[in-house]
């Protein structure tokens, strides 16, 4: 017979106040909550008998009635080019992936913010599972903490995070908020706004009330130049269309030097053509808005190929041309299906 303690409260998760409120109810004083904040996200420990500033009470009363909970990577795949995915299982049996992407100095973490995704674009392999669940904050932050902690065990830093995994975001906003409040404390994982970007599909609402509450890097994934074409490739189109979007990104307030970026992903003969990049300019026109163009990750399922190189560096050449700045992204990861629109976890022993 298994005799199971009471449900013991996750810590990990909580924002700052939300901690110190919850120590507040125990009679303990506010910087008890920065001293385990300190411990779980600048050093990364879930073990409450290692944070060694505590009161031996205060650790076993946290021990008898908290947890922090650390889900594993069951699998972690590296690419060629040194990108690397984790799989984490999470609690229930369902399954995300985040990727961790090296460039230069920059170490940028694409975390998941659902399991699956309600959005259904029809270039992308989530889309393609339907939403399962949104996940929790602690399941969010958890997936930079493993990463952080990884490349803190090699002298490493993670330097930017992006919310471009496993589904949309700001469909999920009170824990996204929850967790990105965790990510900016400078007692938590203390980044800076600039470095973390929330990549959304074009939920108008929810992307300016953010954008307006906290100085973040905002994405959207435009990846059409008129509303039929992108209805077709994503039907969140037709509640959010295009031109109320672009007017929306246009509203973004941002610091001076700041630009909302617009993702393009780039398929042959749907969306590459030179008179979608001047109609995208056109759109674009008098906006802090820069594009991001990503040469379509191949997957098997799906009716879509790359446009070949030329096609690309044309469709650049036409937004740099209309004064419109404009990188093309290059493909990482793609080796390890970590590429941009890739990621499909699969759940609950069903992997394959
Ligand atoms: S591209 Fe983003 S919003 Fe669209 S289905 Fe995939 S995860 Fe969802």
């Amino acid at each position: 017979m298994t005799i199971g303690r009471p449900e013991r409260t996750d810590l990990k998760g909580m924002t700052l106040p939300e901690m110190e409120a919850f120590f507040a109810a125990w009679g303990k004083e506010q910087y008890r909550a920065r001293q385990v904040f300190r411990w779980i996200y600048r050093r990364y420990v879930d073990d409450f008998a290692a944070m060694s500033d505590l009161s031996k009470e205060f650790r076993a009363l946290l021990s008898d009635s908290c947890r922090v909970s650390a889900p594993p990577a069951e699998c972690i795949e590296t690419s060629a080019d040194g990108t690397e995915k984790y799989l984490f299982r999470l609690e229930d049996g369902e399954a995300v992936e985040s990727v961790l992407i090296p460039d230069g100095d920059r170490r940028t973490l694409c975390v998941s913010s659902q399991v699956g995704c309600a959005l259904a674009c029809s270039f992308c392999a989530t889309g393609a599972m339907g939403l399962r669940r949104d996940m929790t904050s602690a399941e969010i932050v958890h997936q930079v903490c493993y990463a952080a902690r990884r490349l803190s065990g090699r002298g490493e830093r993670l330097t930017n995070v992006v919310f471009m995994g496993m589904g949309e975001p700001l469909r999920n906003v009170t824990e996204v908020s929850r967790a990105i409040g965790i990510l900016l404390s400078q007692h938590g994982l203390g980044l800076s706004g600039k470095r973390v970007t929330v990549s959304t599909a074009g939920i108008i609402p929810e992307m300016l009330a953010m954008a307006e509450k906290v100085p973040l890097s905002i994405a959207v994934s435009v990846n059409a130049s008129r509303d039929e074409q992108r209805s077709l490739l994503m039907p969140v189109n037709r509640r959010y269309p295009l031109r109320e979007l672009v007017a929306a990104m246009k509203r973004i307030p941002l610091q001076s030097g700041r630009k909302v970026t617009a993702e393009y992903v780039l398929l042959e003969g749907v969306n590459d053509s030179p008179e979608d990049a001047r109609e995208l300019a056109r759109l674009f026109r008098g906006g802090r808005i820069k594009v991001n163009l990503i040469p379509y990750n191949p997957l098997e399922e799906a009716p879509y190929r790359a446009p070949p190189p030329e096609a690309v560096d044309r469709f650049r050449e036409i937004l740099l041309g209309a004064g419109i700045q404009a990188i093309t992204r290059e493909r990482k990861g793609a080796d390890i299906r970590a590429a941009c629109g890739q990621l499909r976890a699969a759940s609950g022993g069903n992997r394959g």
